[in-house]
This record gives structure tokens, sequence and C-alpha cells, in this order.
């Protein structure tokens, strides 16, 4: 055994799986292997024209969710949903899921009932099956989820295909699973402070804790791409927040990137939310993440199209790598804007309390 340790936190999350897979290095390569580490999914020729796309995420008590929040079948619901966005983000359809369930001794069975009607309205919701899986004790509720998906080899999108010139593009609206978050903490809060005579109030934020618990994977908008002519040059879903996802487009595609600020779409209870604690609304977007919303790109002569799409909005452009990635508004100029936060309020990317997201990310 090595005598050295040294604490992941000196990798951080990407440098970790970037060391990981360097130790993989040296494993022969098939030729039918497409897109190996380091997009949404694995990508595979299974036959003729044919791709296949594999993806693997997991949710565990006490990081990604704290079960005092969120009810057994939204739990189920999210973990398949999650998956599916990688898929989606492929432009790729979900065809087959597997699961590994860890569950604690003071779980019940009709807790794991109800954790697998979630699962069963999203597999119905996106038309795909659970073929198979795992099950073992554990200390906390722990559940792994691995899906594969088809798609056409002339559509499959890429991280790495954007160019100079693409117009930025996002499905849906943005922020809201971290407003919905922000809600959920508070009333926790309430609840400690106040004891067993406090009852929630969530009537009015329904929509935010919606996004937060139990997101939809947007199947819908590939379809509705193919139906309006939209060939995205690059792809990615939103898991870490807009900041982040485009740092990943730019990187693989060698490319630059302004975000146009008030081009960014939020629900009217997103803004409700962000008034409320007096919080940068732009900041739930850019760093929030969970949104599972499709950020692409598209080639200038598409942005007609994209214009004219029910749910999709241009938010800025693809430039030179030289350029940086950079967020645009008239108050502040362009600005870099760094995986997670505004360089200019803070130069430690650390702090996490420096672009107003005073809390984890995630639940706890
Ligand atoms: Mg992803």
């Amino acid at each position: 055994m090595s005598q050295h340790f040294t604490p992941i936190s000196t990798l951080g999350e990407f440098g970790l799986i970037q060391r990981l897979s360097d130790r993989l290095a040296d494993i022969p390569r098939s030729p039918d292997l497409i897109e190996g580490i380091g997009d949404d999914a694995a990508v595979y020729r299974a036959g003729e024209g044919i791709l296949h796309v594999i993806t693997t995420d997991a949710l565990i008590e006490g990081v990604h969710f704290d079960r005092t929040f969120i009810p057994m079948s939204f739990l189920g619901y999210k973990a398949i949903s999650v998956n599916v966005s990688d898929v989606v983000a492929m432009n790729a359809r979900p065809m087959y899921a597997t699961v590994t369930l860890g569950i604690p001794r003071n779980m019940s069975v009709e807790m794991l009932d109800s954790l697998y009607d979630g699962m069963r309205a999203a597999c119905k919701k996106y038309g795909m099956e659970l073929v198979g899986g795992d099950t073992s004790t554990s200390h906390a509720l722990y559940l792994s989820i691995t899906v594969i998906g088809e798609v056409a080899e002339r559509d499959v999108v890429f991280r790495r295909g954007a160019n100079v010139g693409d117009f930025l593009c996002v499905t849906g609206d943005v922020g809201g699973a971290y407003a919905g978050l922000k809600i959920l903490l508070d009333q926790r809060q309430a609840l400690k402070d106040m004891g067993d005579d406090y009852e929630p109030d969530l009537e009015a934020h329904q929509y935010v804790i919606q996004r937060q618990l139990r997101p939809n994977a947007r199947l819908d908008m590939i379809d509705a791409f193919k139906k309006a002519g939209i060939r995205p040059t690059s792809m990615i879903d939103i898991s870490d927040g807009i900041a982040s996802e485009i740092h990943h487009i730019s990187t693989k595609s060698g490319v630059g990137a302004t975000v146009r600020i008030p081009a960014l779409p939020f629900d009217p209870e997103t803004r409700a939310v962000a008034d409320q604690f007096m919080d940068d609304i732009d900041a739930y977007a850019l760093f929030g993440g969970e949104d599972y919303e499709l950020l692409f790109t598209v080639d200038p002569s598409q942005a007609e199209l994209v214009d004219g799409l029910e749910g999709c909005s241009v938010i800025g452009n693809i430039e030179e790598a030289t350029k940086g990635i950079r967020a645009y508004s008239p108050d502040t100029g362009l600005l870099p804007l760094h995986p997670a936060g505004y360089q200019h309020f803070d130069p430690d990317e650390d702090n996490p309390d420096n672009f107003g997201l005073p809390e984890s990310k995630h639940i706890l």
C-alpha cells in the first residue's frame, strides 16, 4: 500500500475524473467506441448507422438529497430523469435502465414501493424500460442508475462541435431548481426554529419546488428540434449551472463564448424567490444547476428556427478561444465568467460566498 495520502479535494471533481481516466489509458480502444470519458454519455457503434449511448449517475442520501424533504416517488422519478437528461444531451432516446439500490435498515417496504412508483412514472414518460439491477443493505439510501439510449449516427451531437460564429441557446427556463432549493432550505430552518407548530408554506412555490425535486429531462425538445429542422452543433445538459456547462462546451470545442445575461429566460416564480431573498437571479441560472435543460449551439443559419421554436432562447455567441468565456450585461459590460463565479466579485474561486449562493448546491 502506498504511504502517501493525497486528499481528493486537492484535485477537484474534474481533476479526479482526468486522473482516473489516465489510469485506464493503455486499455486497447475498440474501433466501435466513438466517444469515451468526457461527454454527457459514452457513444459506441451498435450497427450500421446506429449508435448507442451509455451513462450512469447516482443519488446519495446526505449528499444529493435529504429524505425528510423529498417524497420517495419524486426521488425515483428524479433518479431516472437525471440519467435520461445525459442521454438526451447526445440527441439520443433512452431505451433501457438498470438500477443499483443501497437500502438502509430504517426504510420500509412501502417506501420502496413508492420509490419504484416514481421510477415507473418516469420510465413511462420517457418510453423506456427498467430491465435489471442489484440491491444491497447500506448505511444511507443510495440509488445508482445506468441508462442506455440510441441515436442514428447522422443525428448524434457531442460537446465538441461548436464553431466560432454559432449561436448559444437554451431550452425552457433556468435557475428554477436553485430557487426551489432556497425555499426548501428556508422552510427546513423555519421548522427547526419554530418546532412542531410550524406548518410549511410551499403553496406559492410549487413550480420551483417541482423543478428541484421532480425534474423532467427534455426528451420533448430533441423531438421538437427534429421537427423544426434544427441540428445542434454541440449540446450539454444543465446539471451544474450554465457557467460550468459552457466551459465544458468551450474546452471540448476549442472555442470561447459570450453569455448575454439579459437574455437568460426565467420563470416569474423564480424571479419572486430571488426577490424574496434579495439574491442576484442571474447567479441562480449561471451557478445554481440542476435545471436539466439543454444548453446547445447552432449554426447562424439556424438562429431564426430557434427563435421561432416555443421554449427556446438564444442567450449568446460562440467566439474565438482567445476571447475566453465572458458574460455581458449593459450594467457591467463584458466580464470573465468562471465555472463557479464572476471573477470581479472575488478572485478566490474557492469562496462559495462570492456570488450570492450561500448554501451548498445540494440539499444538505
Ligand atoms: Mg450532463
